[in-house]
Parts: structure tokens; C-alpha cells; sequence
């Protein structure tokens, strides 16, 4: 099956609403080739030097988003070019994006990452440090990043039952946290194995890597 072919299998299995994120870690810039010239113009990383690099030798029209855990010295690198930031989740975090989203003139688009996995729950916030970080003065002082949403990564498990109640749950978090705050718009969750139930439970924003390029190949 080509990356082509897989896209358009995808694109036609899901709403029109619904944005694509093309997860290309590890996969060599021919692989995002494909999928570009297949019409496809976003991509996610989830380290920031190679995101930089795929920047550097593809067309400028890419819609480039890291899904990974950002650390905060590292942020400069990509403040030039990235569209969004799936993985903010503390204030500090925030406030160096603005810094440096400011050095260029620009305002950077970010998510939330709330911790929604039962089990395997190495970052994200609750839903009460979201609610008080967007409530705070300090927030509403930094004029170069602009919250649009939410992220959350469930449990890595075949349990279907388990997963679905972590993607409820971000999605309640969401609903609650928009009727204070209405530039909330995005829901991002759902990946290869599971982005047809997200769907169901009111993601607005897949990431798929494997189902697109075909399984990573660490070293
Ligand atoms: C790798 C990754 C994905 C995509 O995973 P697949 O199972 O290959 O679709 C989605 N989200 C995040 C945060 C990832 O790191």
C-alpha cells in the first residue's frame, strides 16, 4: 500500500471537520514527499531538531506541528516556523513560547496537554492547572501565544473500554474549560489504533504516523 493510497483511505473514512495530522517521526523526507505531493500539507514531530531539519528541505507552505514533549531551552529552534504545539503543559512553558514567538514578530498557536491516561501518565496537566492557567494574570499578560485547544494521549493498552473513558474525559475537560474560555476550539487525540473512536468521543484533531508511512524502525 503506498502512503498515497493509505491517506486517501484515511481522508475518506473521516468527517470533513475533522484535521489530519500526518505524524512523519523518523520517516525520511522522501516519505513526507509522498504524502505532500499527494496534497497533504500537515506534518507532526515529536523532536524538535529533526522537525527543524524536514523544515529546512521541504516546501514552505508545510504546516509543521510538534506533538512532543517540548523542553523549554530548545523552543527558539522552532519559534520561527511551527503552526502548533500540542504538548504545552506548565505555565513556565508557555511563557518562554512567547518570548521567542515574540522575537519574530509572531503569535504562536498552542494546546493544553492534559494528563488523561490512567496508567502510563508521564505529562500533561489536570484539568484544574489548565482552568488556573488560563484564569491567571500572568497568562493573559503574554500576548504572542494563543491557546486553541486541548491535547491528550491515552493509555498505550488494547483495553478499547479504558481508552474511550480517558478520550471522554478530555472531552468534558474541554467542554467545561469552553464555556469560560470560547477561542477553545481544537481537540487533539486519536492515533493509528484508535482515532476512529476519538472521532466518536469528539476529537477535532487526529495525529497518525503508522497507518500513513508504516511502522517506525528505531535504531
Ligand atoms: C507517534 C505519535 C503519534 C502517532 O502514532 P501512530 O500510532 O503511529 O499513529 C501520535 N501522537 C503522538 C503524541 C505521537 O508521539
Amino acid at each position: 500500500m503506498s502512503i498515497k493510497q493509505n491517506l486517501l483511505d484515511i481522508k475518506s473514512s473521516i468527517p470533513e471537520h475533522i484535521t489530519l495530522v500526518a505524524v512523519s517521526k523518523t520517516k525520511p523526507v522522501s516519505d513526507l514527499m509522498e504524502a505532500y505531493n499527494a496534497g497533504h500539507r500537515i506534518f507532526g514531530e515529536n523532536k524538535i531538531q529533526e522537525m527543524v531539519e524536514k523544515h529546512q528541505q521541504m516546501p514552505k507552505d508545510i504546516h509543521w506541528h510538534m506533538i512532543g514533549h517540548v523542553q523549554r531551552n530548545k523552543v527558539k529552534y522552532m519559534a520561527e516556523f511551527v503552526s502548533l504545539i500540542h504538548g504545552v503543559d506548565s505555565l513556565k512553558l508557555l511563557k518562554e513560547i512567547n518570548k521567542q514567538a515574540l522575537k519574530h514578530d509572531r503569535i504562536i498557536n498552542c494546546l493544553l496537554q492534559i494528563k488523561i491516561a490512567e496508567e502510563d501518565s508521564k505529562f500533561g496537566m489536570s484539568a484544574e492547572d489548565a482552568s488556573t492557567l488560563l484564569s491567571s494574570k500572568e497568562f493573559l499578560e503574554l500576548n504572542n501565544v494563543s491557546i486553541k485547544g486541548l491535547m491528550g494521549m491515552s493509555t498505550f493498552t488494547a483495553n478499547m473500554t479504558q481508552v474511550e473513558r480517558e478520550f471522554k474525559f478530555l472531552k468534558t475537560t474541554f467542554d467545561k474549560l469552553q464555556t469560560d474560555y470560547n477561542q477553545l476550539v481544537t481537540i487533539s487525540m486519536g492515533m493509528s489504533g484508535d482515532y476512529k473512536l476519538a472521532i466518536e468521543c469528539g476529537s477535532t484533531m487526529i495525529r497518525v504516523g503508522s497507518n500513513i508511512f508504516g511502522a517506525r524502525h528505531y535504531q
